[in-house]
């Protein structure tokens, strides 16, 4: 008998974490962070003994899949990590970043809970740097992808190109129940077969039960050549009058393919006298591990690096590094193109710049990412007229683009295909999407092809 609890992206998008109990064996699949409206969930227990978990499989290094697991290790998790080298490399950096970011945000609580006297109500932060270096001392196995990977004599994962970010992937589970051989499979974060940076989603082959990623379930993106003429006309029509284009991005990814057009847009001499700021530590770390993985780049690109090109630099490009060369932008008036985080404006770089440029309508404001309900940048995307920045309120008169067509999710009709291609497929069961948009793309799924469909419910206990 096997069994799928899930302790979090159930009925939302963030905290991923699925308990697959096969007999005695307990594999977890993603021990994401939540965050938005849910982030308050972070400290609760995990609802399992993390000291009973045998192995932990990383489908991707977004923090919304592995932002809890220093919090496994810290409470007792000593079992064994099974993730790509590109997901274990992009994880040791998001995690030094978020722990970095909590114990920052800690200190400032703290400091002005203790003045206001009422320093116990402050949380401590989920872990700290040691925590994080403790994680990537576990025992590990690599994955590759489309090679089987032995966990058990009678349980195989297999790892398949997701097309979501680098090093993503689904995953295939084969294991034995009562004499019968059987297969479940985890979507992870499912992407598109076409990608501007990445290889893309490859199909599956034949599962008997599928969990499946519903972000995006209600809804089809606009047409990526559409999203990217788009994203070519808002950069082109704002630094022509002058004005500077604001880009918050997510660090992993996003960036990455931002760059690459940009890059395009300069050699095509559409980018005259402007400057480009990448100016975030941790997507300049980020680009450099893109770099570091040539084989997981689509072929152009790959074909690129092999010859030496660094597909994400251009002359124009300048990477600041360091608080004082990122107020330094502040000087460039006309024509600044920056690309900061975080990529839902909940804190970082791109804050300091709002405080410059937000209410200047010359400017522009680029969202190139999904804003999660609750978050800054969610706000100014459903019309915000001022926002709060740092405590100091600020008008929202830059001109606001959403270009949705970018995601790194695939859509209805995305994933839909995808699920068509699994032969022998019994029953759906949906996690990481909002309620309400799984229920509607459960009611797709069932009228289209008419496998029965579930939406996951957190800690129910799912009998497969
Ligand atoms: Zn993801």
């Amino acid at each position: 008998m096997a069994t799928v609890t899930s302790y979090g992206a159930a009925q939302m998008v963030t905290g991923s974490c699925h308990l697959l109990e096969i007999g005695n064996i307990h594999i977890l699949i993603d021990c994401g962070m939540f965050q938005g409206n849910a982030d308050h969930k972070n400290i609760e227990p995990f609802g399992f003994n993390p000291k009973d978990i045998d192995f932990l499989i990383l489908t991707h290094g977004h923090l919304d899949h592995i932002g809890r697991v220093p919090k496994l290790v810290k409470e007792g998790f000593n079992g064994i990590i099974v993730a790509t080298k590109a997901t274990i490399d992009i994880a040791s950096i998001m995690l030094l970043d978020a722990a970095k970011i909590q114990n920052e945000e800690y200190k400032t609580l703290y400091k002005k809970a203790k003045r206001r006297g009422a320093e116990a109500t402050v949380s401590e932060p989920l872990y700290d740097l040691d925590d994080v270096s403790d994680t990537f001392k576990r025992r590990r196995k690599p994955a590759y992808y489309n090679k089987k990977i032995k966990l058990t004599d009678t349980i195989f994962v297999t790892f398949k190109e997701a097309g979501h970010i680098l090093g993503a992937a689904f995953i295939e589970v084969d294991y034995h129940d009562e004499g019968m051989q059987k297969r479940v499979v985890f979507s992870g974060d499912i992407g598109n077969k076409e990608r501007i940076v990445i290889d893309g989603l490859v199909y599956g082959t034949k599962t008997n039960v599928l969990f499946v990623e519903s972000t995006y379930g209600d809804r089809v993106h606009r047409d990526l050549d559409e999203s990217i003429a788009e994203f070519r006309d808002a950069v082109i029509e704002t630094t022509k009058r002058g004005g500077n284009v604001m880009i918050p991005s997510f660090a992993l990814e996003r960036t990455q393919e931002i760059l690459i057009l940009l890059k395009q847009m300069f050699e095509e001499g559409l980018l005259e006298a402007c400057k480009v700021f990448l100016d975030s530590p941790l997507a300049i770390k980020a680009t450099n591990l893109y770099k570091q993985h040539p084989k997981l780049l689509n072929e152009e690109h790959e074909i690129n690096s092999i010859l030496g090109n660094n597909p994400f630099a251009f002359d124009i490009l300048k990477l600041t590094q360091t608080p004082s060369q990122s107020i330094s932008i502040n000087a460039v008036k006309r024509r600044a193109i920056i690309i900061a985080g975080s990529g839902m404006c909940t804190g970082g770089r791109i804050l300091h710049h709002f405080k410059h440029r937000l209410w200047d309508e010359k400017n522009s404001l680029i969202f190139v990412g999904y804003q999660v309900g609750g978050t800054l940048g969610r706000k100014i995307v459903d019309g915000a007229e001022f926002v709060y920045v740092r405590g100091e309120k600020i008008a929202v008169k830059a001109k606001i683009y959403t270009i949705n067509g970018f995601s790194a999710h695939g859509d209805r009709e995305d994933i839909i295909d995808w699920i068509e291609h699994f032969e022998g497929l019994e029953n759906i069961y949906l996690i990481h999407g909002e309620e309400d948009k799984a229920k509607i793309f459960r009611e797709t799924i069932i009228e289209r092809l008419h496998i029965k469909t579930h939406v996951v419910k957190e800690r129910e206990h799912i009998h497969i």
